[in-house]
């Protein structure tokens, strides 16, 4: 890693979470092709995973051959494995990466929904995501811990 990439991968919650500097509940689900899988950290519920790229990656378009091209593999298998153990009404994935309208660490959120997530909040879609959001409740660590524990093997096609 470069001096460069030290200083701009500095105070990044995507890095510290990949390299373990911050605590992942979880641990690391699943890495291939310069991506890792991990569970949210954020108040998006159990179950809710994050795609993210191994390098300090700020935009889409700044992917490399290999990380585009293993991209909507990995995203279908994510959801996939979401889908099995969920058992969700829909599978959202979406990618904001812009907290404080700043460019931050690329990371699409694939978040299953269950009618009870609707019933709960009165919403779907974005208002759903604001909704949890607004909440601040993170996710019951036992409760990421066993989820993880069934999607692991499936994310790594067993
Ligand atoms: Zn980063």
């Amino acid at each position: 890693m470069s001096a460069a990439e030290r200083v701009a991968r500095s105070g990044c919650i995507a890095c510290e979470l990949s390299s373990g500097v911050r605590p992942l509940p979880g641990g690391r689900l699943h890495e291939s092709a310069g991506w890792v899988v991990e569970h949210c950290v954020g108040p998006l519920g159990v179950g809710t995973l994050v795609v993210k790229p191994l390098r300090h990656v700020l935009h889409v378009a700044d992917l490399d051959e290999t990380e585009s091209a293993a991209l909507g593999p990995l995203l279908r298998r994510t959801a996939a494995a979401v889908t099995e153990v969920v058992r969700p009404e829909q599978v959202y994935v979406c990618l904001w990466s812009h907290a404080g309208g700043k460019p931050g660490h690329i990371h699409f959120v694939v978040q299953p929904i269950t009618k009870a997530d609707m019933t709960r909040f009165g919403a779907s879609g974005p208002e759903l995501q604001r909704a949890m959001s607004g909440t601040g409740r993170l996710p019951d660590e036992a409760a990421v811990a066993a989820v993880c524990a069934r999607l692991r093997p499936l994310l790594a096609g067993r």
